[in-house]
């Protein structure tokens, strides 16, 4: 019987592998874990704190890859204004009305302490109560910036939809069935309504070629614009938006505060804008894509065609 080790083997591995994949503990799982236990202690869903944390790191840029959590709070706020003695002992802190908290019982509130840093987040947003209302206006005293609190809400949606923080998946925005072409046309000129650059790449396609999403994220925006004709704006988990305009009409179910993720449908390629709502055919029907970066403070727009090619690449592998 020449088979049966090799088989009984193989056997042994598959049953191993599994073991082996879960042993290996990603930077999401850990960071999961962490917002679960968060939870646990406070009642306040996960996906806040998530939400809460991914912006924090996409606002800082900081690629560290070893950095598991990268909320920040402002010395100031955590040991409390002028309190410069820095000292980490909670009742020190509460006679200054600091709001550093001790998340993990050690008897200390420490600003680089994990648990200590998403315990004291989650007292920050409890302080105008635990609905979703009341977390926005929290995250509104905290941050000042509508922007910011728009941009976490709409995450913590997404993650709440998928249940998940690892979603790097991407798509094209034109079905890669169709015809299309595109190039890079980024900081042309562009003459109506005045001299602008070219906020964007253009991807050229027939009239009704299925628009898709790219990324996870949510509608921020829909509907008509003088340049754009029929466009709509999705908000990704990155803090990045991304601006789909001239499409013929949108389908049907996508509304202002759906989430999406990549692949879904939005509408089709057209050639509208350049005028009242309704003007269509001033120029040949394309796909005009945009991306704008928030770093916090302030929103520009990139090139997109580098990420465009990137994700024409991964599309065209799904369809082989
Ligand atoms: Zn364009």
């Amino acid at each position: 019987m020449p088979f049966r080790v090799p088989l009984a083997l193989f056997t042994v591995l598959l049953l191993l592998l599994p073991a082996k994949i879960l042993a290996e503990e990603t930077i999401y799982d850990q960071r999961m874990a962490l917002f679960q236990k968060t939870e646990a202690l406070t009642q306040i869903p996960w996906y806040y704190f998530a939400a809460i944390d991914n912006y924090e790191r996409n606002v800082q840029n900081s690629d560290d890859p070893e950095q598991v959590i990268s909320i920040n709070i402002q010395p100031e706020i955590w040991y409390g204004p002028g309190n410069s003695t820095f000292l980490k002992d909670v009742t020190v802190i509460d006679t200054f009305s600091g709001k550093g908290k001790d998340g993990n019982g050690d008897g200390v509130a420490d600003p680089s302490n994990e648990e200590d840093v998403l315990y004291t987040m989650a007292m920050i947003l409890l302080e105008y109560g635990p609905d979703r209302d009341d977390i926005k206006i929290a995250l509104w005293h905290h941050y000042k910036r509508d922007l910011t609190v728009q941009t976490i809400m709409n995450t913590s949606k997404v993650f709440e939809t998928f249940q998940e923080i690892n979603l790097t998946d991407r798509d094209f925005p034109v079905s890669t069935d169709y015809n299309y072409s595109f190039r890079s046309t980024w900081g042309d000129r562009r003459g109506f309504g005045g001299l602008r650059q070219h906020e964007g790449t253009d991807i050229f396609a027939d009239h009704g070629v299925p628009v898709k999403s790219t990324t996870y994220g949510v509608i921020e925006m829909m509907g008509w614009n003088l340049y754009g004709g029929w466009r709509v704006g999705i908000r990704d988990i990155f803090n990045i938006y991304h601006y789909y305009a001239h499409m013929t009409g949108f389908s049907e179910d996508i509304k202002v505060g759906q989430v999406v993720k990549p692949g879904d449908v939005l509408g089709s390629v057209g050639s509208t804008g350049y005028g009242p709502p309704g003007t269509s055919g001033k120029f040949p029907s394309h796909l005009h894509y945009g991306m704008y970066k928030d770093n916090g403070y302030s929103e520009w727009s990139f090139d997109p065609f580098p990420y465009l090619k990137k994700w024409e690449r991964i599309a065209k592998q799904k369809d082989q």
